[in-house]
């Protein structure tokens, strides 16, 4: 799942980059208002999180612009402004959820799943297409009754393919869903990420479409 973190505050942007990597997600970290426009058009996020006051435009009018490219993208607005002005507002520009620093990271999580729900397909809390099932809350997946916790890594793939289920994914669409732009990837990480998924849930969990890339099953 890939993050887009919308924050100038070096020590803050830096926490919470961190964090979320600790909790599986592929996270892109800009520190301006243009740059995270222009992040937005070019790749594809299933979250923004952004933050109010922000050098060259500012999250009022990054939020206007997301809006205006007309995509689908949750946006939570996450700034130390506590104002009540300042969270109507926000949620007028159609932000999807407010989070008043400081706050809890577990609380941040929580929301951000919470966001991703309403944006997936029912209210399904786990995401399954029939065989395999992902908790995202616990990281726990399970294959015909073989249960297992999975790494940071191991949940962002496997959840990259259950949220497409009977899609091919190519290494690269798994390594942008997998790692953000200043993460090292070794050229065998996905292979590797596969085998240790195959490994705790079973070969069938995943199947390997050769030259292609890999998918889990559509829904039965
Ligand atoms: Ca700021």
């Amino acid at each position: 799942m890939r993050v887009l973190l919308i924050e100038d505050d070096r020590m803050v942007g830096a926490a919470i980059e961190q964090a979320l990597r600790d909790a599986a997600y592929a996270v892109d970290w800009v520190t301006d208002g243009e740059a995270a426009i222009h992040a937005a058009e070019d790749e594809s996020y299933e979250v923004v999180l952004l933050d109010l006051g922000l050098p060259i435009a500012d999250g009022r009018e990054v939020l206007r612009r997301l809006r205006a490219l007309g995509r689908k993208l949750p946006v939570i607005i996450v700034t130390a402004r506590d104002e009540i002005e300042d969270r109507i507002d926000g949620l007028d520009l159609g932000a999807d959820d407010y989070l008043v620093k400081p706050f809890e990271i577990r609380e941040l999580l929580a929301r951000m799943r919470a966001v991703l729900r309403r944006e997936g397909s029912g209210s399904a809390a786990v995401l399954s297409n029939g065989k395999l099932q992902l908790d995202p809350a616990t990281r726990q997946a399970s294959f015909f009754g073989e249960t297992s916790l999975l790494t940071a890594r191991e949940f962002a793939l496997l959840h990259a393919l259950l949220a497409r289920p009977g899609t091919i994914l190519s290494r690269a669409d798994l390594e942008r869903q997998v790692y953000g732009w200043n993460e090292e990837v070794e050229s065998n990480a996905i292979e590797f990420l596969i085998h240790a998924i195959r490994k705790k849930l079973g070969a069938l969990a995943i199947r390997n479409v050769r030259g292609v890339g890999w998918m889990v099953d559509r829904s039965s």
